[in-house]
């Protein structure tokens, strides 16, 4: 439904946003995950109008064909990444000032407070000066879910919730996605990841460095997790022995050989051990972290420049 093509943008001499593409579809969540400054917010605000490209084109895919985003920019509800509403209205008051603004029916604002149940504690009649970080954030939420838009744009909605609210977003993420909708979201946090999204596209420095399913992120770097076994005998050689059963690396560490092994390549790699005599105590699998995954494609992209050599397990270049 939504195109971002060659998406650029430039300020000043800085490459904030360079070459990035990707698409969201009806009832998908898309994450854009990436470490502080790496883009997220300057290809939201893109996205919704806010800042205008350097270069690229960023298409909504209608019934009617396919548009500019900027055609049809009422079907895009945004939430920024930092929230700020006029300090003395209260909650009530900007709930219904955006409602006129979007000239929706009286009954709305309760409709969508019940339907999310954004519950805001009595605080309805409080000024927004009196509300805390995590209450202001769920002010945000309702106001764009308020016009029930096909495309929510949400960058960072879950910092600054508190951890209820944070369940809670989850699980409206889920339901908006059976309705249909569309949703892009920034975050920084891996959990959010796996928690809420179907495609993710990872940005470091402005670009791109992944843009795949969750699925297959995880399934490409389960090929380089580790086997970690726990040998009565360790010697030296059974090192030797995995690398030739066709382990990627091996290395012991007092009694644990750890390997890293594609998944078709593990049990070769145990039988040649045992072959060999090993006596294999115990093993496990150890199996990456979405964490790992993306410290590795950020030193994969700001390779530590200092020499001494990179001293962990990279993934191997040349996939996907
Ligand atoms: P993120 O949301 O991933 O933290 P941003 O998109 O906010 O990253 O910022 C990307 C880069 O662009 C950063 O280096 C930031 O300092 C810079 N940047 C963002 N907005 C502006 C602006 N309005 N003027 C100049 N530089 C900006
Ligand atoms: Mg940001």
């Amino acid at each position: 439904m939504i195109e971002v093509c060659h998406l650029c943008k430039s300020f000043g001499e800085l490459r904030a946003v360079e070459d990035v593409s990707f698409r969201a579809g009806a009832g998908e969540s898309f994450a854009l995950l990436g470490p502080n400054g790496s883009g997220k917010s300057t290809t939201l605000k893109c996205l919704v109008g806010l800042m205008r490209p350097t270069s690229g084109q960023l298409l909504i895919n209608l019934p009617e064909g396919r548009k500019e985003i900027g055609e049809a920019r009422e079907l895009l509800s945004y939430l920024p990444q930092r929230v700020v509403f006029q300090e003395n209205l209260t909650v009530q008051e900007i709930l219904e000032f955006y409602r006129r603004l979007r000239k929706l029916p009286a009954g709305r604002i309760e409709q969508v407070l019940e339907r999310f149940s954004l519950n805001f504690n009595g605080l309805a009649d409080r000024p927004i000066r009196e509300l805390s970080g995590g209450m202001t954030q769920r002010l945000g939420i309702a106001v764009a879910l308020l016009p029930g838009a096909p495309v929510l744009i949400l960058d960072e909605p879950t910092t600054s919730l508190d951890p209820e609210g944070t369940i809670q977003f989850r699980q409206f993420i889920n339901s908006l996605k059976k309705e249909g909708k569309t949703i892009i979201f920034s975050t920084h946090v891996l959990s959010d990841v796996e928690a809420m999204a179907d495609q993710v596209a990872v940005l470091v420095g402005g670009r791109l460095v992944a843009a795949e399913s969750v699925a297959t992120l995880r399934e490409e770097f389960m090929n380089s997790s580790r086997i970690c076994l726990v040998l009565l005998n360790p010697e030296e050689r059974f090192i030797r022995v995995a690398l030739d059963a066709g382990a990627r690396d091996a290395r012991l560490a007092d009694r644990r050989l750890i390997v890293l092994a594609a998944p078709q390549e593990r049990l070769p790699i145990l039988r040649a051990l045992e072959a060999t005599g090993a006596m294999i105590e115990r093993f496990s699998t150890e199996e990456p972290s979405l964490e790992e995954i993306y410290l590795r494609y950020i030193n994969e992209k700001n390779p530590p420049t200092s020499v001494g050599g990179n001293g962990g397990m990279r993934r191997p270049s040349g996939t996907s």
